[in-house]
């Protein structure tokens, strides 16, 4: 090989590798070799073995009708072959034919390549009229066939990598769902145990201010104890889709004020701003959207301490959009993209107990409604919760 040669082909894989991604790096490797070997059409076949059906993952008209994506009929016999056959193959017109319509005068170049055992597929160019592949044709397109097999399974090992990450985040914070469920469970039971066992002490007596004191601490530690396994069970209702939504029209201001006279029976302090506009209706289940609600109260009441809540609600176009807004310390903006995924809690010390249900349940439960919850925040400013909702459109 001479020094030139060399030089060209590294230039070709600088700039290959250049590319963001894998359709792009295609297209520089496809493109760069013109020079030398020329086709109409290039596309890359994948034979499912499973299903038998054959997809084209990439396909580009090169040639004379140049124009972005190569109709990609005219190869996918010939790629079954290249596959079944799995070696390189090459097809030229019978001869004798003499003819004016080119396209009918495809000559075909297939080479095999292969991703695992079961996902088996070929790379064909076609050049449309001739004239034939020389030797020197088809050992270019070799080299370039196996470059861009390694360019798909850098692909299909990037896309391997996201899942393995996904599937080891789910997993980490299952692990840490245990944990934190057991301390969640445990907490309660115990206050829930402690006090009965005192009151049932034979040998101690206490008095009805002491007894009611036990009391209300066993009533409210049941009540949290409930809580909590109605949010699991209804966790895992949604992930199953098997929860039944109610539609009725409903007034998202009216609601937003119910929850609040709610919430602020058991937070007399919590001090909310309200800025209502006059509203359509939404299309909605009462009960559940009022859990969304309640949950982003609670949040702001835990996370927010000592914060007024500003909640706005307006029409925007054919939605309806609700913000809650606190003046709280804020959640880092690495954290934001996985706060509404199930069991994900802010990492950092905790003192406030919880379980990263809650903006899970929230989030399903505006999606079943096809709206949309996002966050915003800014550290040592505050935290606002949007819900967007679809005007009823019966109405
Ligand atoms: P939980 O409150 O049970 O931990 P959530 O799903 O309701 O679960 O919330 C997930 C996480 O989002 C919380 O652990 C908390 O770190 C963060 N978060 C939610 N609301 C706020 C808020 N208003 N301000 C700051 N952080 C919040």
């Amino acid at each position: 090989m001479d020094l030139k040669t060399l030089a060209t082909l590294h230039d070709i894989f600088k700039e290959v590798q250049k590319q963001q991604n894998w359709k792009a790096a295609l297209d520089k490797l496809f493109g760069a070799l013109r020079g030398d070997f020329i086709f109409d059409n290039v596309a890359v076949y994948f034979l499912d073995t499973r299903a038998k059906t054959t997809d084209v993952i990439y396909a580009r008209a090169l040639g004379r009708g140049k124009g972005g994506e190569a109709d990609t009929v005219w190869g996918e016999n010939f790629a079954h072959e290249v596959i079944a056959k799995g070696k390189m193959l090459l097809r030229e017109p019978a001869k004798k034919i003499r003819t004016f319509d080119r396209l009918s005068q495809a000559y075909l170049l297939g080479f095999p390549i292969s991703l695992s055992p079961t996902k088996k597929g070929a790379i064909v160019y076609v050049r449309f009229g001739g004239p034939p592949y020389s030797e020197l044709h088809v050992h270019l397109a070799s080299l370039q066939s196996s470059w861009a097999l390694a360019i798909i399974e850098q692909k299909e090992l990037n896309i391997a990598y996201e899942e393995l990450d996904s599937v080891q985040r789910q997993m980490r914070l299952q692990d840490d769902f245990v944990s934190t469920i057991s301390h969640e469970l445990r907490t309660p039971l115990g206050f829930i145990k402690g006090y009965s066992t005192s009151l049932l002490r034979q040998d101690t007596s206490w008095d009805e201010a002491t007894q009611q004191e036990f009391l209300t601490i066993i009533d409210e530690e049941a009540d949290r104890l409930t809580r909590l396994i109605e949010d699991m069970l209804e966790s895992a209702r949604l992930q199953s889709k098997t929860l039944q939504f109610k539609f009725a029209p409903i007034r998202l201001d009216a609601l937003i004020r119910d929850v609040a006279i709610r919430v602020n029976t058991h937070h007399p302090d919590l001090k909310i701003e309200f800025d209502f506009e006059s509203l359509p209706p939404v299309a909605g289940d009462g009960v559940r959207l009022s859990q969304v609600f309640e949950n982003l109260f609670s949040n702001a009441i835990k996370y927010a301490p000592n914060s007024t809540l500003k909640i706005s609600v307006k029409p925007v176009g054919n939605k309806v959009v609700a913000s809650f807004a606190d003046q709280g310390e804020g959640i880092p903006e690495d954290y934001l993209p996985f706060l509404f995924e199930r069991f994900y809690r802010v990492p950092g010390e905790r003192t406030v107990t919880g379980t990263g249900l809650g903006l899970y349940i929230c989030k399903q439960i505006v999606m079943a409604h096809h709206g949309n919850i996002w966050v915003e925040s800014v550290l040592d400013q505050g935290t606002t919760f949007f819900i967007e909702l679809p005007v009823d459109p019966t109405l």
